[in-house]
């Protein structure tokens, strides 16, 4: 059991914004109780693989099972501590690993519901919970004859004849005793309990905001010309998404969702409504409404500046560095500082020609930011006469899954098997049984496509069941979420270019859940640093556009006819075309999240302003903004990622390096794959992640091939 039990949530991946709307009622604590008696989520299940049975489970269930966890879980820690035998590894250390099973089963199933198809009452719940859970883990880290006994099976540490991974799992979790706060004296401990406590709140409040601000926007289009060239499958989602929400009119609604906003500020000619558009996804957060959140944000930074400072650092951002890869802030501006200024350079240079082809178009402005992404495309098709949408019907959301496959069997041998008799959490779920080469099950692979209401954006990797053996095998299920196009009409769901490659980044999560092969949970998997964990998914994107594997899946939804030669020559061409402003976007958020937690000082800071500063100090041009504001960056406002957003910059040195190890041999070179596998993928967390890297390349990562992969050298 994890101590922080938020940690269980997603894998966050480049998430945008979240997607519900309306205030949530009260939770019925009657009926609560009565949900109690008969709780599915409290009971063995015999469901095949013993997933969980979402048709059973309802969203009343959550709150009570919650809570009944927790008790049962404080129970368990109260017998580790009254044991009379002397402390060891085995009746604490591993007993702890034993306890809270029940809590991370709900929870694990609780937060994948809560992003992926959430309703009111799972929102309030939540809400609620929130600072429950924020206590009961400072109850555990903070109990002393816990911790007391920690400290002595750690005294011991090197006499106990433990095995590599068991005196890693005595390492961490006295690490995160510490880290948690074990060691300070009782007033600090209090105060610390009472940030911790605000903190949650505040993040639950940061999420409820944005969701907020994306849903209360909408842009009716009622000329088709203002559509432009729009592609027919986003036209038709438009179309019903105003009927969706009762327009009675020829016209079409777009929303802040990325398949909504992204293709319009692409498409739209009428520069007014991109404005709209631009500035209503720009300003979420900071409308000084009652779902601002700049005060939030102001609080929050205060807050981890105040605990960072109990806890002995100079910053939120050393507290948080010192447990990741990176180790300390000097190292992540170190490697920004490497990239960013190439990237400012051709980021001016990519301005330069939209500007000239702006000008080209007779309007006498100069470019905006809301102008980027429209001449983006004009000058795109001008210098590669590649129109990226023009290639969605050969990215039909299954054939990218199979090409998905195809490539997983390729290199590892795996098999795919739709299962219809598994229950979901939506009618849209598709389940599949993994199998290894051999036939043997590995693990269980929930896919949940569609942007939904219920949903919230971005894209994400959790594990309903994380891989263990320590009371024999445990297989891991775990799942992948998207917010792609839903199908419309006779229109399937198209993918561009960027959405099938999140297919493939996700994927690799998935994988590296899926291959786990460790003995304790906590170690299992993606729990790893944060600034690894996006190697192993961000390497898979690497094959995506590859000329081999493109031609594995890539075929016309229609004719089935495969994508031309000439097509994905152009794709190749233009592989680093728009990289400046991708990279710039990028770091940009990279370099506020940064400069938030650097702060060595608890005075109050004012965002709109901060911000500002901050990106004047990096030389941000106008016409590009962070990929994430403060006001709606979720990634370390309610995600987790607080000074580490820099992670995925991080993890791609790992990624490029490592995808030039398939490129020095063959692309689907089964030695090099089989060695991925084992030395990467299935180890989880139980190794440091420099000495894992090495184990599999034999040398330290080298940054050469991510310039090279950005066209940055
Ligand atoms: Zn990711």
């Amino acid at each position: 059991m994890k101590l922080n039990l938020l940690l269980t949530a997603a894998v966050l991946c480049l998430a945008v914004s979240a997607c519900s709307d309306s205030p949530a009622p009260e939770a019925d604590d009657a009926a609560s109780d009565a949900a109690m008696t008969a709780n599915p989520l409290l009971e063995d299940w015999d469901t095949p693989f013993g997933v969980p049975p979402f048709d059973r489970i309802q969203s009343e269930h959550y709150l009570p099972a919650l809570r009944a966890s927790m008790e049962a879980h404080n129970a368990e820690i109260d017998a580790i501590v009254a044991d009379s035998d002397a402390p060891s590894f085995e009746n604490t250390i591993e007993a702890l690993e034993r306890s809270g099973q029940s809590l991370s089963r709900v929870t694990r199933i609780f937060y994948a519901l809560d992003s992926a198809h959430s309703d009111e009452v799972i929102k309030e719940t939540a809400k609620t919970i929130a600072p429950e859970l924020s206590a009961h883990s400072d109850n555990i880290s903070l109990n002393k004859e816990l911790f007391d006994r920690v400290l002595a099976v750690h005294e011991q540490r090197d006499d106990l004849g433990l095995s590599g991974e068991q005196q890693r799992l005595l390492e961490e979790t006295h690490k995160q005793f510490v880290r948690s706060g074990a060691n300070l004296e009782d007033a600090a401990q209090e105060r610390l309990r009472e940030i911790n406590s605000e903190l949650a709140e505040l993040s639950q409040q940061f999420q409820d905001n944005v969701l907020d601000e994306t849903n209360n926007f909408e842009l009716l289009v009622t000329d088709k010309a203002d559509l432009g060239d729009l592609p027919a499958s986003l036209v038709a989602l438009a179309a019903d998404e105003a009927k969706r929400r009762d327009h009675d009119c020829e016209c079409w609604a777009f929303t802040l969702q990325r398949p909504s906003i992204n293709p319009f500020l692409q498409y739209s000619p009428n520069r007014k409504m991109r404005k709209r558009m631009f500035d209503g996804y720009a300003m979420r957060g900071d409308n000084d409404n009652e779902a601002d959140n700049k005060a939030i944000i102001s609080r929050t930074v205060q807050l981890r500046a105040e605990r960072s400072a109990l806890m002995g650092y100079d910053s939120h951002a050393h507290f948080v560095l010192s447990d990741n890869m990176a180790e300390t802030p000097d190292n992540v501006y170190g490697l920004l500082d490497q990239i960013w200024k190439p990237a400012l350079e051709i980021s001016k240079v990519e301005r330069a020609d939209m500007q000239a082809m702006m000008k080209a178009d007779g309007i006498e402005d100069r470019l905006r930011g809301w102008d980027w992404r429209y001449y983006t495309e004009k000058v795109r098709k001008a210098k590669f006469d590649l129109d990226e949408d023009a290639l969605r019907p050969y990215f039909e959301v299954n054939a990218v899954r199979d090409g998905v496959f195809a490539l997983a069997t390729e290199l590892f041998g795996l098999q795919f098997e739709q299962r219809n008799d598994l229950p979901t959490w939506h009618p849209d779920q598709q389940v599949f049984e993994v199998k290894e080469a051999d036939g043997s099950h590995l693990a269980i692979l929930y896919m949940d496509y569609f942007a939904r209401e219920s949903k919230r954006g971005g894209a994400w990797m959790n594990a309903l069941r994380s891989q263990s053996n320590v009371d024999g095998f445990v297989a891991p299920v775990v799942t992948n979420n998207f917010n792609f196009p839903a199908p419309s009409g006779d229109s399937p769901s198209l993918l561009s270019l960027t959405e099938a490659e999140t297919f493939f980044h996700e994927f690799g999560h998935a994988l590296h859940g899926m291959f786990s092969k460790v003995t304790y949970e906590s170690l299992a998997g993606t729990s790893t640093p944060r600034d690894f964990v996006e190697f192993p998914s961000q390497v898979m994107e690497n094959w995506m556009r590859q000329p081999e594997v493109l031609r594995m899946f890539a075929n016309h939804h229609e004719t089935g006819e495969p994508i031309p030669q000439e097509v994905i020559d152009k794709i190749t061409a233009s592989a680093t075309f728009n990289q400046g402003f991708a990279t710039v976007e990028y770091m940009a958020a990279a370099y506020l999240d940064m400069a938030y937690h650097v702060l060595d000082t608890t005075e109050a800071v004012e965002p709109r302003g901060f911000e500002n500063a901050a990106m004047a100090d990096i030389g941000l041009i106008e016409e590009i903004i962070p990929r994430y504001r403060s006001g709606y960056f979720q990634h370390i406002f309610s995600g987790g990622y607080s000074a580490g957003y820099y992670s995925y910059i991080w993890s791609e040195i790992l990624d490029a390096d490592t995808f030039m190890a398939f490129q020095e041999t063959s692309l689907f070179d089964q030695d090099t794959a089989a060695r991925y596998r084992e030395e990467i993928l299935s180890k989880g967390g139980t190794l440091p992640g420099m000495e894992l890297y090495q184990n599999f390349r034999g040398r330290e990562p080298e940054i050469g091939p991510l310039l090279e992969k950005r066209g940055l050298n």
